[in-house]
């Protein structure tokens, strides 16, 4: 584990099946319902300053040991993606070319970039398989002590996937079987401080679709609030790719 201090954690996930495992009060939504940031403890968390709008760079990296995060709610466990990924015919220049579009997909709604991390053990947000499968996918977010009108940094984020599931990569319209990339933009979005708005119309909505991939409307509202809008934003359209 790195220096910092975290506390705290969330049970999120994708998958009708899994969810609702916590309280929603309090949480700001859109006045469409279309977005909610997430609240731990009666607070907003983001990445970088604890401002509203303030941009972030964030490091990413998947694990290549097994780690273990006894003060996760979930995630506790995160062994490396590689059995997954195999089991699947997913390749890891695959994966991670999947994992990479996944971030970009945030990055080009928001002013928050983010870098791929040398070392795992100093990543702000870690990916693995489950060293305990459960459900689908899930994130945890664990936010640093102190807080500035309302907003707590985030200390460090887990993304876990069920290497027990069937995964593939792009859409056939099985939805029992999950596309890689949607779901890492929909954990990735709980690990920069997003909640659910609902069971659909959003990738950051508890059910899983495929009746879209890219962000919709709410996804950008949310994440535009916690992070602002870049330069790259005002130029670069959704990402298509
Ligand atoms: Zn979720």
């Amino acid at each position: 584990m790195r220096r910092s201090a975290v506390r705290g954690g969330k049970l999120l996930c994708l998958g009708l099946a899994c969810c609702c495992a916590f309280g929603m009060a309090g949480a700001t939504i859109g006045s469409d319902g279309s977005f909610r940031l997430l609240k731990l403890d009666g607070y907003h968390v983001k990445w970088g300053e604890n401002t509203l709008g303030a941009g972030a760079t964030v490091s990413y990296a998947f694990v290549e040991v097994p780690m273990r995060f006894d003060g996760a709610r979930n995630c506790r466990e995160l062994v490396p993606m590689t059995d997954l990924a195999t089991r699947n015919g997913i390749s890891e220049t695959t994966l991670h070319a999947e994992t990479a579009a996944a971030f970009r997909a945030w990055e080009e709604a928001a002013n928050i970039t983010f870098i791929p991390a040398d070392d795992p053990d100093q990543a702000d947000i870690l990916i693995g398989a489950q060293g305990q499968p459960i459900g689908r996918a899930y994130a945890n977010v664990m936010y640093q002590p102190g807080s500035i009108d309302g907003v707590r940094a985030i200390g460090r984020a887990l993304v876990c996937l069920n290497p027990e599931q069937r995964w593939k990569v792009g859409f056939d319209g099985d939805i029992e079987v999950y596309d890689m990339r949607y779901t890492l933009v929909h954990e990735i979005g709980h690990a920069i401080g997003l909640d659910h708005p609902g069971p659909s119309g959003q990738i950051m909505s508890f059910g899983y679709s495929e009746n879209y991939s890219d962000l919709q409307p709410g996804d950008f509202y949310g994440v535009q609030l916690l992070y602002g809008v870049g330069m790259r934003n005002m130029t670069a359209g959704s990402s298509s790719d």
